[in-house]
């Protein structure tokens, strides 16, 4: 808006002389106020009103284009006798009737409704409780600078908060939306001129970068971004961790909007499949396989549906009874083309679509199920242990559908068993922590699996709900050959029982193995040596013989 100081800009576009005189009389009292110019054709007013978006148009309706109003905001329209109200202009001045007053009547007018769709336009693209652009806002903003640089120097970042929702739900709204504050003041720190930040949903930004003709910058600043993310929040005297995923594209000559935005999407859903805060650069090679991904994981939502998945149970021994105490339940995929799948084949894919929680809970259901059939087949009871994956932890519903399979399958809680990561423990989250003492009071007790592979705090370890370590096979394995890992499994079974933990190791193969392990103090094996993981009808079979071998 021109202050009092500079003059408001009037373009005149008249076929007649005679618009030229009058509104000149009429402004007559207004001094410098206003600056009267006329224009002798439309190519001059569109590069004056380049310099002055503030100008009004004053044109009559034959030379006004049909777009005129998406052209310029203020517009009068000249009328030598009054007519029909115009359509697309602001308002129209009547030759006959003109004068001072209704001359400046009606530009103040002109004026105050612009400002007023400003600001309404603002509203429509500014998002209520950050001020940052939301997603409509975002999408102008892309457009104006892919038109103005044809997509060459900027890179588009779409970032996703991997937990928020739970600690929404945990927290309660309004320490959510103090959550998100943080949120935006460190990505926004991270920000430099030319760079822009958008909140396109509850928990979803996009960051506009400017390259600045360095194709590395954006790779820099996504570093420095996951960074920042990583560290705790603090909200209502409590921290907590957020993951976050983010993926970026480049943008490229010619490229829209739609494929920019496509790419940074398919990025950051790969990031997502890392846990904890992450980054990914969008590649074509990545684009091909995420199409792959697709193909695969509709097979995989089918083969739940059709129930194609099995589970395999491979028994835990312990070491001073000699007895079968527990079993683990492993999953596979019965394909029809390809035969039976191991884990390693669609477990990361299911993770990283979030199919592992549907997943995850065919796997909870039919183990209780088998359970109960054992129990029915005069089998005494076992542990059973249940392979968790962290993304399930991020499911708020986990709880209560737990306790409802526990309660519907009538087992006693105290026999299940979850065998958790380092990687999904060890990122101390507050949800994690609530779900597990949750679990615990229903009576589950929790295995640390793969022991030694990922990165434990002992500090954290032991104040967490968690009753058994499992020492990783790859250990177990280079025992024999190498002092140093023999070592190793010493000091990890005396770590354990120092916690007050009980030992399981993996993966042992041979009866050298688990001599060595019993002279440690190892409480229990599992492995090949004792049993190969069995389908259910094999279990039976070999758990029945066991017995009657031990009575008889
Ligand atoms: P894990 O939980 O560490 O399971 C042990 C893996 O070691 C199993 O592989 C098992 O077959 C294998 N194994 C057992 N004894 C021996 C042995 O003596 N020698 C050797 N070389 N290997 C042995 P599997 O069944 O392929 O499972 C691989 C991983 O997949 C599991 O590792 C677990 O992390 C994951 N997984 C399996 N089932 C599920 C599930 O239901 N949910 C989730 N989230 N993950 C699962
Ligand atoms: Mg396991
Ligand atoms: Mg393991």
């Amino acid at each position: 808006m021109a202050t009092p100081l500079e003059p408001t800009r009037l373009l005149l576009l008249a076929e007649q002389a005679v618009w030229a005189a009058t509104l000149h009389e009429c402004l007559a009292p207004f001094g410098d106020a206003y600056v009267l110019i006329s224009a002798p054709s439309w190519a001059v007013v569109s590069s004056l009103f380049e310099h002055d978006r503030q100008a009004v148009l004053l044109t009559t309706p034959k030379l006004q284009p049909a777009d005129l109003a998406c052209q310029m905001a203020q517009v009068l329209l000249l009328e030598a006798e009054p007519a029909e109200p115009p359509q697309s202009a602001s308002d129209w001045l009547v030759r006959s009737t003109l004068n001072p007053d209704t001359l400046r009547r009606c530009l103040r007018h002109v004026r105050e409704r612009t400002s007023l769709e400003s600001t309404l336009q603002r509203l429509a693209e500014e998002d209520p409780l950050t001020g940052i652009a939301n997603r409509q806002g975002f999408q102008t903003l892309l457009a104006g600078r892919l038109a103005s640089t044809e997509g060459r120097g900027l890179a588009l970042g779409h970032l996703d908060l991997d937990n928020f929702r739970h600690a929404n739900d945990s927290l309660g709204h309004q320490a959510g939306d103090r959550l998100i504050l943080q949120v935006v003041a460190r990505l926004k720190a991270q920000l430099e001129p030319g760079d822009y930040l958008a909140r396109l949903g509850s928990d979803e930004f996009a960051l506009l970068l400017d390259t600045r003709g360095d194709a590395q910058r954006a790779e820099r600043m996504a570093e420095r971004i996951v960074e920042a993310m990583a560290e705790p929040y603090w909200v209502d005297g409590e921290s907590l961790l957020l993951g976050c995923s983010l993926g970026v594209a480049h943008g490229r000559a010619k490229a829209g909007a739609d494929p920019l935005m496509w790419h940074a999407h398919i990025a950051m859903q790969q990031a997502k499949g890392i846990q904890g805060c992450t980054y990914h650069v969008f590649n074509e090679r990545i684009n091909r396989n995420a199409r792959n991904l697709a193909d695969l994981e509709s097979e995989l939502r089918r083969a739940l549906r059709r129930d194609e998945l099995e589970l395999h149970y491979q028994p835990r021994l312990d070491l001073t009874s000699g007895q079968v105490v527990g079993l683990e339940a492993l999953v596979r995929w019965r394909h029809a083309e390809r035969g039976l799948l191991p884990p390693s084949e669609f477990v990361p894919l299911a993770e990283q679509s979030g199919l592992i929680v549907p997943l995850g809970y065919w796997v909870i259901s039919r183990a209780l199920y088998d359970m109960q059939n054992l129990r029915e087949a005069g089998v005494a009871p076992l542990h059973m242990a249940v392979n968790l994956s962290f993304r399930q932890f991020q499911d708020s519903q986990l709880l209560s559908a737990l306790s409802r399979l526990i309660d519907e399958r009538g087992i006693d809680a105290r026999w299940l068993e979850f065998e958790l990561t380092e990687t999904a423990v060890m990122r101390r989250n507050e949800l994690v922590r609530y779900t597990m003492d949750a679990l615990g009071k229903l009576g589950v007790r929790f295995s640390l699996d793969d022991f030694g592979t990922g990165f434990s705090s002992f500090v954290h370890l032991n104040s967490l709900p968690i009753a058994l370590l499992k020492v990783d096979k790859s250990f177990v394995e280079g025992m024999e050959a190498r002092p140093e890992n023999r070592q190793l499994v010493h000091a990890m079974v005396n770590l354990a029982h120092n916690l007050n933990l009980e030992v399981v190791a993996e993966g042992v193969e041979t009866s050298a193995q688990m001599e060595l392990l019993r002279s440690f103090g190892c409480d229990q094996v599992q492995g090949y040596l004792i049993s190969k993981p069995l389908p259910m009808v094999a279990l039976q079979a070999y758990l029945q013989q066991r017995q009657s071998a031990a009575s008889g």
